[in-house]
């Protein structure tokens, strides 16, 4: 059996630690999941409930657009609300434009706030930008807040866009146009994060970010971004996109920059289906994260595809109630069975794979095949322990992983 963390992306860049709350993102820490509200924040009891929703599937910090005086004045309230609820997630003030006036008029939003995020593209324009800028990092030293300096590739600062293309044109071999684009993203950043030091805010109040929508384009900036600086750095492939375009799109970029040991928060900007959760964003992110040994959330489900063989829904909906099984309970499992989420389950089609497959897991269980007798043996820590048959297979084999869970679990914390 294989446990998060072996054969991992072992060598983490290093980066400054930044501690937002209680939570640590960079240094040593493991990498932190993020997410973010839809709500209007304004909408002080809806944008606590998706906080909480968001927070209870598993998300580390929580995200809220900061907008308009509405908005900043309802940010301590949601704080309030939360702490009553029981969910202490750190909350993020996004801000754009005007988050310099908003954090000056509403003290309590910019206490509340446990970081700010601002993008250098847009925090003010022409002479404006430089006090506006100014102003926010005074804001962050005032109340003792780590800034994100979240640059984005659909906001960028022209002024600087258009220095670039005339220091390009001056080189004897001028770079193509998205070389330049990449080194504006990143100048952005790392100029405003140096301007923020000038202003007295400390690199480990610092996180840094670089997002663009391409999936190379990402590989490309924050492999330089992360040479260039030590900066904790927030990972996101911005306008990801819907379903599975957005969840490919997503894991396709972060995977291999985690496995280059850069990033040390992720967020997965994925736009909700009508009527999805939102959650679903925190969900991939730490499926991610599970399925590369970076950390562990939940029990994950190893499942075959089905085939010819399996021709009746047997097998998939054995497959869909164990995992729901196992993700519904991880709240309450979590808290009595120290290591849990690091158990590993398998729901097989036939016996061509099933019976291995199942071995490989802590419990397993390998389902009849077409043609094959209607029989399901049950794998338990590598040895055949039983066969279940009859119409009661989903419920017996659920009941077989609660007495695994509270065996094996409770005995480790009580060792
Ligand atoms: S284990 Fe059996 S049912 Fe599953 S994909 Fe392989 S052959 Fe098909």
């Amino acid at each position: 059996m294989t446990h998060p963390g072996e054969n991992a992306a072992s060598v983490r860049r290093a980066s400054v630690a930044v501690r937002i709350g209680a939570v640590a993102i960079g240094g040593a820490a493991p990498v932190v999941v993020q997410s973010m509200t839809n709500t209007d924040t304004a909408d002080v009891a809806g944008t606590a409930k998706q906080t909480a929703e968001l927070a209870r599937a598993g998300s580390e910090l929580v995200r809220i657009t900061v907008n308009t005086p509405e908005a900043a004045a309802a940010v301590p309230r949601i704080r309030e609300r939360l702490d009553m609820m029981g969910v202490g997630v750190p909350l993020i003030g996004d801000f754009h434009y005007n988050g310099h006036q908003l954090l000056e008029r509403e003290p309590a939003c910019a206490e509340a706030l446990a970081k700010y995020r601002i993008n250098p593209g847009n925090v003010g324009f022409g002479k404006k930008k430089d006090t506006q800028f100014a102003a926010i990092i005074e804001a962050a030293l005032r109340y003792g807040k780590p800034v994100r300096i979240g640059a984005n590739w659909g906001s960028l600062d022209q002024s600087m866009v258009a220095a670039l293309m005339d220091e390009n044109h001056a080189r004897a071999e001028p770079w193509d146009a998205a070389r330049v684009g990449r080194e504006a993203l990143i100048r952005s950043a790392l100029d405003s994060a140096a301007r923020a030091e000038e202003l007295g805010l400390p690199r480990d109040r610092i996180i840094l970010s670089c997002k663009v929508s391409g999936v190379q384009e990402l590989i490309a900036v924050y492999r330089d971004l992360a040479l260039r600086a030590d900066y904790a750095l927030h990972l996101g492939l911005t306008e990801a996109g819907m379903g599975s375009k957005g969840i490919v799109a997503s894991s396709a970029a972060l995977a291999v920059l985690l496995q280059e040991g850069i990033g040390d928060t992720i967020r997965i900007s994925l736009t909700p289906e009508p009527g999805e959760s939102r959650t679903r964003e925190v969900i991939v992110a730490q499926e991610l994260l599970q399925t590369m040994g970076l950390r562990a959330f939940t029990p994950l489900v190893t499942a075959c595809p089905g085939c010819g063989r399996t021709t009746s829904t047997l097998f998939q909906e054995l497959a869909k109630t164990v995992q729901d099984h196992v993700r519904a309970k991880m709240p309450e499992w979590r808290l009595k069975y120290d290591g849990v989420e690091n158990l590993t389950l398998a729901v097989m089609g036939c016996v061509v794979n099933g019976p291995g497959e199942s071995k490989h897991a802590d419990i397993g269980i390998s389902l009849p095949g077409t043609g094959e007798a209607p029989a399901a043996p049950v794998f338990i820590d590598g040895q055949k322990a039983m066969t279940l048959r009859g119409e009661n297979i989903a419920t017996e084999f659920v009941g077989l992983v609660e007495d695994y869970v509270a065996r094996r679990y409770a005995a480790r914390a009580s060792a």
